[in-house]
């Protein structure tokens, strides 16, 4: 029997990488750090481009089944509480781009991949192994687990997040930068939302160095609170349990309409933002890295997860007729640089023009934004939501 490919990481990259290869004939063994496979209870907004890549994995009706389609991107002023302006996502953005716009739940886009993987007979998932590095001859790759035990296969793909195993020992290029901006997220219940504001948008109120995300998920359950401030934490740290009082600290200058929002937030957990420069080396004679590993990005584009499904449909494509693995991982390297660090560039963009500017910065954002038309943002985007736009990039 052939060698399996290995996936060290069962995040959404992984699981959609290991789908993906299961798809093509190939066998599958992901190995996840944590003893059970989980994503973090929160939403995530997923371009029409996400989408697309359901659709090649078949999983598109099930996803489509748990999404919220929003039909409004809606942009508040946070200190004047005013409406900017809003982008209307509903039938002509669809039939542009082939697909919606929507937000999703983690752990149920998760639970889909995760079903999808257990229907696949050739992949195998094992939890509670973590990778700490790997070795390779001219043959085969070897994971090497924090255990001690080492599991070898055809070729070892890291999908093992922000802080990987896998790129630490291919690239050394040390911690992820932190870009100074602290995350707090929470789940409410709908009918804490206040009453108008349960827009079916995604709603950001954009303030002086801070700013607020709200959206509603799970059949309209629930609305899903992420709120930023650039406070300069001074160390990386992740879903940490933190104070009402704490969170609030960074909002006290916006306006009491976004502030009510806050103070219905509960069981508050922040994050630490941390991405990297784009780099261009991703790949190690029969490694290869996927997703965050690769090409960790702010979430002021909420692209980083489509970027990872984007990778995971790509590498599979390559790896599925070709016998030349060097050669085939660093043709999906290459078809995949130049898009990542697009986004990973652009989403430091629009976190300094459009989610935190102050003062006249702030004013010339209001007047651009209001400038731009349905059919302007559609031209802008079409890199990334077009669906020949991904084919494209898949294809070079
Ligand atoms: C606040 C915030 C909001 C975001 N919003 C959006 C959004 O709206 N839209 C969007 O597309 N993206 C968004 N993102 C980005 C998105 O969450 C990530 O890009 C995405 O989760 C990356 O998936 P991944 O599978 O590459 O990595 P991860 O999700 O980090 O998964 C990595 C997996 O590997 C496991 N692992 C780690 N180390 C090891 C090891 N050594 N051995 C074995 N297993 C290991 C982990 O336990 C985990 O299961 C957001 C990010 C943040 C922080």
């Amino acid at each position: 029997m052939q060698q399996p490919i290995i996936v060290a990481g069962g995040g959404i990259g992984g699981l959609a990488a290991a789908l993906a290869l299961a798809q093509k004939g190939l066998a599958v063994t992901v190995l996840e750090r944590a003893e059970r496979l989980q994503e973090i209870g929160a939403g995530i907004q997923l371009g029409p481009n996400a989408f697309h890549v359901f659709d090649r994995l078949k999983i598109g009706n099930a996803a489509r089944a748990i999404a919220v389609y929003i039909d409004q991107l809606r942009l508040m002023d946070a200190l004047s509480g005013e409406e900017i302006t809003h982008v209307d996502l509903t039938e002509r953005f669809r039939q542009r781009f082939g697909n919606p716009y929507a937000v999703v739940h983690r752990g149920d886009l998760h639970g889909i991949f995760i079903g999808a993987c257990e229907a696949e007979p050739t992949i195998t998932v094992r939890t509670g192994c973590e990778v700490v590095g790997y070795e390779q001859d001219g043959s085969s790759v070897t994971a090497i687990l924090k255990s001690g035990e080492r599991i070898t296969g055809r070729v070892l793909i890291g999908a093992d997040g922000l802080k990987s195993k896998i790129r630490q020992q291919m690239v050394d290029d040390g911690a992820p930068r932190i870009a100074g901006h602290t995350t707090y997220r929470s789940v409410i219940p709908t009918e804490q939302m206040p009453e108008d504001l349960r827009w079916n948008a995604a709603t950001l109120w954009a303030g002086a160095k801070c700013h607020l995300v709200h959206y509603p998920l799970s059949g309209w359950k629930v609305f899903n609170l992420a709120i930023t401030c650039a406070n300069d934490p001074a160390e990386a740290f992740a879903a940490r349990s933190v104070t009402h009082e704490e969170v609030l600290a960074g909002f006290r200058d916006v306006h009491p309409r976004a502030q009510a929002i806050i103070h219905h937030g509960r069981d508050w957990k922040a994050w630490v933002i941390c991405d990297r420069d784009p780099i261009e080396r991703w790949t190690d004679g029969r490694v290869a890295l996927l997703g965050d590993a690769a090409h960790p990005t702010l979430q002021y584009f909420a692209q980083g997860a489509c970027m990872a499904l984007e990778d995971a449909v790509c590498l599979a494509e390559k790896l599925s007729d070709r016998t030349d693995i060097a050669q085939t991982l660093d043709d999906y390297r290459q078809a995949r640089l130049l898009r990542t660090a697009r986004v990973q560039l652009q989403s430091r963009e629009l976190g300094d023009h459009v989610y935190h500017p102050a003062g006249a910065h702030a004013l010339l954002r209001n007047q651009l934004m209001r400038d731009m038309t349905l059919e302007k943002f559609c031209d802008n985007l079409d890199w990334l939501y077009g669906k020949q736009s991904l084919e494209l990039s898949m294809a070079s």
